[in-house]
């Protein structure tokens, strides 16, 4: 049976990428905190298709909002890390990273009692430094690969990695990837993992799309962030018209769409699983 992976970067409005030049991280306490309202919407969906996913949470935001990360933990989702400032992993030296890693991961450590054991970076920017680093403080896996490497934030994989199943990479430390799922056309690779993605192709096409990636990989892994799901978001002024349109586009329509988008996929009986229990799987083919 082919597996999905439902992933949530659990992070607010002024945190993204696309609007960094407005809010640098020293403005963040200033910035209302939204999260929470779109989080428990996305909590009663997955609730109502008995669907675990994967939170990736920013340390600043575990911080402030400790009993909101228990809370998702108890309606059985896995919490693992995001770092602590949303800094992309090539934009800082590596005992910064090393420092903004270790950070969120003591933080939701304390909050949970229990090991962290998965990491996602700010926008996809994995490379060979991070990947040493997370092996180093004790993760087990990463989900930050994405290869449309069109995107200028995007990292790269580095070293020998080898496929244990599909859509679970391997290294020769034991240090699992689990790369977010692109649809590959004629030879070209179209970002079909989720995001602004979900939000700009139209449905039925983007469901096509899926079943095709899981006829012939065998699985998928989506990501969405709790502001995409937040039509009443502060609206920036002064940024660019291409990030701009790429971060509020579709997001008042978003949350049914998303409904939609699992029911149909809960109904074809394809089997959802957190990227935890999707590297156990991995062990068992080792
Ligand atoms: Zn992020």
């Amino acid at each position: 049976m082919a597996q999905i992976l439902v992933t949530v970067d659990l992070e607010d409005w002024f945190q993204v990428e696309n609007l960094r030049s407005c809010f640098p991280i020293d403005t963040w306490q200033n910035c209302e905190l939204r999260l929470e309202e779109p989080t428990h919407k996305l909590l009663e969906v997955f609730d109502a298709y008995n669907i675990k996913a994967t939170f990736f949470v920013l340390g600043w935001i575990a911080k402030r909002l400790p009993n909101f990360v228990k809370k998702i933990s108890s309606h059985g989702h896995e919490i693992a890390s995001h770092g602590y400032g949303h800094k992309l992993c090539c934009d800082i030296n590596q005992s910064s990273l090393r420092e903004d890693v270790l950070k969120s991961k003591r933080i939701l450590e304390d909050i949970m009692s229990r090991p962290v054991t998965g990491y996602r970076a700010p926008s996809f920017s994995t490379n060979k430094t991070l990947v040493s680093i997370l092996k180093d403080t004790g993760f087990v896996y990463d989900s930050s690969y994405n290869d449309f490497s069109a995107h200028g934030r995007y990292g790269s994989l580095h070293g020998s990695w080898k496929e244990v199943r599909p859509g679970l990479l391997r290294n020769h430390e034991g240090f699992y990837e689990m790369p977010v799922s692109n649809l590959k056309f004629f030879g070209r690779t179209i970002p079909w993992g989720g995001g602004g993605y979900f939000r700009l192709i139209p449905l039925w096409l983007f469901n096509k799309g899926v079943k095709r990636i899981l006829s012939k990989r065998g699985s998928y892994l989506f990501y969405c962030h709790p502001w995409e799901f937040d039509p009443g978001q502060p609206k920036v002024q002064g940024i660019n018209w291409n990030h701009r349109f790429r971060h509020y586009t579709g997001i008042g329509r978003n949350l049914k769409r998303l409904e939609n988008f699992l029911k149909n996929f809960k109904d074809n009986q394809f089997e959802f699983l957190t990227c935890s229990q999707f590297v156990a799987l991995g062990k068992q083919a080792v």
